[in-house]
């Protein structure tokens, strides 16, 4: 049996009688570009925002723009330091470079994958001016730890839910606890458009008005451009997809969770030397990707892909060891914890429509790797 990573095919066919209308309905609208006076766009917005819990979510191009346009709404600029951890996509340090600050990287904890609260204080400067948080897998920071830090050093907290729309710490929904929230609709995400797209949150109105301002050429109306910004808008035709997905985003993140469990148990009763994702007390995780630990890594992704089980590696090199940032200097002993994981780290199939017959033969998979590797 093969299985794919995700199954976008999957959850259109289960869609398609309301998506293929909504799209329609904007074509015959020629309700086309996105900005605040387009029915479909406030329509998302306004759904999204009361789903999240929140006053105002902010649509605009993708998930790299909302950081970028985030943190350039909040006054951060060149001369200013973003801490940033040392585990993630790029979007999260590029998008502090685009905006002329200086990303500074952190460790991991180990356990979750996400940014080491230890590493963060210890990467503070008198320059630095924010964290960025990323809730990486699905799986929350540790909030209550950052915020702590932010407090006691004036830092603004950015989160990044690009991969945890509808996560949970402390029994609050991940983007609403720091200062300022992105979120990417990009199609393989949790909420997923079809085709780039991205979302805002800031609790301070100045600070959304100004993003909002900023993803569309500095307008607050049309031809009154209060200072440059740039074209960063939500279309149309992709807020009219995401709003016949949102009510559904709820049901298919139990699924994922669902799925991880009976994948986690399996995994645990019959996979030694596999370690299932960990989820930390009070947290739920979203499981936008189902990450296991294997000290022979490349050779369970081998065994894998010959049984035709689809993996991948998020990621396998620490940014900052990349030569996009070979500028800093970083060498593997500056971030031991990242190091190991991107060693060990591997992405099984997790989408909401994975069903018992691919559980178990994932399963069965990993558990004859795992009983004949010498490695493991
Ligand atoms: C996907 C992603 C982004 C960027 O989103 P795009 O919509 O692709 O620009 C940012 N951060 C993280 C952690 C992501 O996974």
């Amino acid at each position: 049996m093969s299985v794919p990573f995700v199954d976008l095919r999957a959850q259109y066919e289960a869609l398609k009688s309301e998506i293929d209308p909504a799209i329609q309905t904007v074509i015959d609208g020629t309700a086309f570009i996105g900005g605040k006076d387009n029915p479909f766009v406030r329509t998302f917005e306004e759904s999204f925002a009361a789903w999240l819990g929140v006053d105002e979510a902010i649509g605009c191009a993708n998930g790299t723009d909302a950081i970028e346009i985030l943190l350039q709404a909040a006054g951060i600029g060149a001369g200013d330091e973003v801490i940033v951890p040392a585990l993630t996509w790029i979007s999260t340090g590029e998008a502090v470079t685009t905006i002329g600050a200086t990303p500074v990287f952190a460790d991991i904890d180990p356990a979750t994958f996400t940014i080491d609260p230890a590493s963060v204080e210890q990467a503070i400067t008198e320059r630095t001016k924010a964290i960025i948080p990323v809730h990486l897998y699905g799986h929350p920071a540790d909030m209550g730890a950052i915020m702590a830090i932010a407090e006691r050093h004036g830092l603004l907290v950015l989160e990044d839910c690009a991969q945890a729309h509808g996560a949970k710490v402390g029994g609050r929904m991940v983007g609403t606890i720091g200062d300022m929230a992105s979120f990417s609709y990009y199609p393989g995400k949790n909420l997923g458009a079809y085709g780039d797209a991205g979302g805002m949150v800031a609790r301070d109105p100045a600070i959304a008005q100004r993003a909002r301002m900023l993803a569309n050429h500095g307008q607050s109306r049309k031809h009154d451009h209060q200072f440059e910004g740039r074209n960063s808008r939500l279309d149309g035709i992709q807020a009219a997809v995401l709003s016949v997905k949102l009510p559904h985003l709820d049901g298919w993140n139990a699924r994922r969770g669902q799925a991880a469990r009976k994948l986690t148990a399996g995994i645990a009763a019959r996979c030694p030397g596999v370690v299932p994702p960990q989820i930390a007390d009070g947290s739920s995780h979203v499981f936008h990707l189902y990450v296991v630990r294997n000290r022979n890594r490349d050779g369970l992704a081998q065994a894998l892909k010959q049984a035709g089980i689809a993996n991948a590696v998020h990621y396998p090199i620490p940014l900052p060891l990349m030569p996009a940032y070979a500028r800093f200097g970083h060498t593997a002993a500056d971030f031991p914890a990242a190091v190991t994981a991107c060693a060990e780290i591997l992405s099984l199939p997790m989408y909401p429509e994975l069903g018992d017959a691919e559980i178990e033969a994932i399963v069965s998979v990993v558990e004859t790797f795992a009983r004949t590797d010498i490695c493991g």
